[in-house]
């Protein structure tokens, strides 16, 4: 099983807050793998409206985030992806 070191050296995140809608499943996803609970707050994942411009938004990642992934992968509009290690892809 790979363990944290080894994930953090091939997992590289991506985001793109110009698409993201606010949906904020993204915490969901990550609080019911992470936590086993439904409590968005405690997500590793925090979105966040960017007042006062209407419809823009912060995707910020937490110190305890595990790269799990669930995020990049639960996101419906791209807003969040796992960038390629380039070492990987060879
Ligand atoms: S990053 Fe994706 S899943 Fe998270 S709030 Fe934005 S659009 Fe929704
Ligand atoms: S990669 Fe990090 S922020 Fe995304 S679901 Fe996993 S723990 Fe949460």
């Amino acid at each position: 099983m790979e363990n944290i070191e080894m994930r953090k050296a091939m997992f590289k995140f991506g985001k793109d807050e110009k698409k993201c809608s606010g949906c904020r499943i993204c915490e969901m996803a990550c609080v019911l793998y992470n936590k086993k609970e439904c409590n968005p707050k405690k997500a590793f994942i925090k979105i966040s409206g960017n007042f006062p411009e209407p419809g823009g938004y912060n995707i910020k990642i937490l110190k305890g985030c595990t790269l799990c992934g669930e995020c990049t992968r639960i996101c419906p509009i791209g807003a969040l992806f796992e960038k390629k290690n380039p070492e990987e892809q060879k």
